[in-house]
């Protein structure tokens, strides 16, 4: 990827260097309080949770050495990324009539707090809509390009498209309909309509490789050959194999190998999010 030189969004939040103790993130305790107020005075805690301001007051202290060269590089990186995420998705917004509320992508190192609960590192990469941030451990995409061999820039610049994927399903009333079925299926049907929420995730990470690609400044076909490796290397299948050495299949929550790069590469050749029904499709 030729990234550098171009704009970097103004969205990234760089917690790594911050201890994440106590309530470091959240809002602090100026959150709290503010909190507190509001459940007394009879509000919903779930609408003020999107208040609250990560990177707000807090009582976290910054630690440790300083980030090395190679780790500023990969935040710079990270924010032209978004950057460009954000210009694909506001316009696709623009031209559904609908308004694109960007989310702020938090990277942490270790453990980070977010209004979905506390997640440590192993977690992996994930979206909480309830504060619509992107919540990103770059550790942990060293360990996917070392341990699943999946190597290169553009597998981050995947991971990241497959976040902001569910930034999109929450904007669009998706999430909402999901959550919904919980309690009312199996966890076997509930964990097959959760592949189907993934595999999305993964064909709208395809529509905003179609709109990047045609930069020719910026991606190459290289780029997308690590993009198609990566949608390959996160598969269920590929994890479970070697975590565990087995399969199961009934437990999947993001799809086989080659399901995601088969979604990926239908939301990358057309750029047609109507095209990306994953729930309709017969054949995934
Ligand atoms: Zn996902």
């Amino acid at each position: 990827m030729k990234w550098q030189g171009r704009r970097k969004s103004d969205n990234v939040v760089d917690r790594r260097r911050v201890r994440a103790g106590g309530i470091a993130v959240g809002g602090g305790l100026g959150g709290v309080i503010v909190l507190v107020l509001y459940l007394l005075l009879g509000g919903d805690p779930s609408d003020i949770q999107q208040n609250l301001q990560i990177g707000g007051p807090s009582t976290s202290t910054e630690v440790g050495e300083p980030l090395s060269a190679h780790q500023e590089e990969m935040g710079e990186f990270v924010a032209v990324v978004l950057a460009d995420i954000e210009d694909v998705w506001g316009e696709l917004f623009r031209q559904m009539g609908l308004e694109y509320r960007e989310p702020r992508l938090v990277l942490f190192t270790g453990q980070v707090e977010s209004a979905c609960g506390y997640a440590a590192a192993a977690t992996g990469p994930f979206y909480c809509p309830g504060d619509e941030n992107v919540y990103i451990d770059l550790a942990f995409f060293e360990d996917m390009q070392r341990r699943l061999n999946a190597p290169g820039d553009f597998a981050l610049a995947y991971v990241m498209a497959h976040e902001v994927g569910h930034h999109v399903q929450n904007l669009l009333g998706i999430t909402d309909q999901i959550n919904d079925l919980r309690g009312r299926l199996s966890e076997r049907e509930l964990n097959q309509v959760l592949v189907r929420l993934e595999l999305q995730a993964d064909f709208l990470a395809g529509v905003w490789a179609h709109y990047a690609w045609q930069d020719t400044d910026f991606l190459d076909s290289q780029d997308i050959e690590e993009g198609m490796n990566a949608a390959a290397a996160v598969g269920d299948d590929r994890i479970m194999r070697q975590t565990q050495g087995y399969v199961v299949p009934d437990a999947f929550t993001h799809g086989t190998s080659e399901q995601r790069a088969r979604w990926f590469r239908k939301g990358l050749e057309t750029g047609d999010i109507r095209q990306g029904d994953t729930f309709a499709a017969e054949e995934l």
